[in-house]
């Protein structure tokens, strides 16, 4: 099929988001079939020597491929457009599927210091006995970032917005040094999605997303997938053959329905996060509130520039301590306290004794996760009640 018969070729992200990656079975479904099979039959011996072959397409197994699970990549490869996709079992398998599949001993990976906690442990604890070392460096700093380079820097690594305190990184001008110094840049995209933001678009070479996340978006498989050239997503497909983290057809159909409805809902989060940020701010005992849809926050020009909304997650600092905050927490009666986000749930959780307890007092420090520090994942309940929710602790500080 050459791209004129494509009728999707040029369509928008919304009619992606809902047909991308379908392809109907001769039973003429009009939802996407859900095939929970772990393995295929052949009509002859001789097809079967073909498909294992390769010489003939075709499902072998479903540790290689499976039609739900691949109409899922191809759905968020057309969205984060990109040439195509593999998908695998979390958002860590896939940022570790990637790593084994473009690194060796002697590489090195220069990475933002404000990365989801668990990719950090990944590259220090385990990585690095494998020869991978990895600098980090403060996002918003470019001599940083330029400063970070070695000769044997192969992957660049970020998050933009981070979280919880929502940095922007100016995702063409690292691309531009990444590339400057022969090297491949790696967006973590999970908080954006591709309803806000493609990175692709502004030079970054392969999307990671934890489908956990808003991809899922009521909080109930576990998935990942890596977006970018074919001839990358190969290598990164033949490791996770080889070595296993395949994401479920279950978990593949779950995000295939959800991608249906993302930008509704990245709106509806984005839009509620904004008033709630704009509430805080005029609380008398809220210090300081971090969300880049607020005029005062440094990532504010940069996020109107390459997302199309601010996202969900928003971060405040209560006046006082880790006591002031863990009393706002828990007087709260509707959001959940749990550290998950892009749930249709909101979620409230206090970073410096959770999501960031495993970094040293000075990590925490550089870092600007205070003890005084909330952070919200705002869901899709009615921003008034949230609102209510919040007001009950912070009357009592
Ligand atoms: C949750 C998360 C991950 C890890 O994803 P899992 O699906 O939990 O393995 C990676 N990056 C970011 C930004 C995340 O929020």
């Amino acid at each position: 099929m050459n791209d004129s018969d494509n009728p999707l070729t040029g369509a928008g992200l919304d009619t992606l988001a809902v047909r991308a990656g379908c392809h109907r079975s001769p039973e003429g479904e009009h939802s996407e079939a859900l095939f929970l099979t772990s393995s295929y039959v052949f009509a002859s011996a001789r097809e079967a020597a073909e498909r294992f072959s390769g010489e003939e397409p075709g499902n072998v197994y479903s540790r290689y491929t499976n039609p739900t699970v691949r109409a899922f990549e191809e759905r968020i490869a057309a969205m984060e457009g990109a040439e195509t996709a593999v998908a695998t079992a979390s958002g860590m398998s896939a940022i570790l599927s990637t790593c084994m599949a473009l690194l060796e001993v002697g590489d090195h990976i220069l990475c933002s210091r404000s990365v989801f906690g668990t990719t950090t442990v990944l590259f220090t604890k385990y990585l690095q006995k494998f020869g991978v070392a990895t600098t980090f460096v403060d996002p918003t700093d470019y001599d940083q970032w330029e400063a970070g380079f070695q000769h044997n820097t192969k992957l660049v690594f970020v998050e933009t917005p981070s979280n919880p305190l929502c940095d922007l990184v100016d995702i063409r001008r690292l691309a531009d040094i990444t590339h400057a110094h022969g090297a491949q840049l790696i967006v973590d995209n999970c908080f954006c999605t591709p309803a806000l933001q493609r990175p692709i678009e502004f030079g970054a070479d392969l999307i990671i997303h934890s489908a956990t996340k808003y991809i899922d978006g009521q909080g109930r498989c576990l998935g990942g997938v890596v977006a970018g050239p074919k001839e990358t997503i190969d290598e990164v497909l033949a490791f996770v053959r080889s070595a296993g983290p395949t994401l479920s057809a279950f978990n593949a159909w779950v995000f295939l329905k959800g991608l249906e409805t993302l930008s509704l809902r990245m709106d509806a989060h984005s839009r509620n996060a904004l008033t709630l940020a704009q509430w805080l701010v005029k609380q008398p005992q809220v210090e300081k509130v971090f969300y880049a849809g607020l005029p005062d926050h440094p990532g504010h020009d940069m996020a109107q520039k390459q997302q199309s909304a601010f996202g969900g997650v928003l971060s405040f600092r209560v006046k006082g301590g880790q006591e002031e905050a863990w009393r706002v927490i828990d007087s709260t009666r509707i959001l959940s306290l749990t550290a998950n986000l892009g749930d249709a749930k909101s979620t409230i959780v206090h970073p410096a004794t959770t999501t960031h307890g495993r970094l040293t007092p000075e990590q925490r420090e550089q870092a600007g996760i205070s003890d005084n520090l909330i952070r919200i994942a705002v869901g899709l309940e009615d921003v008034e009640d949230i609102k209510k929710d919040l007001e009950r602790g912070l009357k009592q500080l």
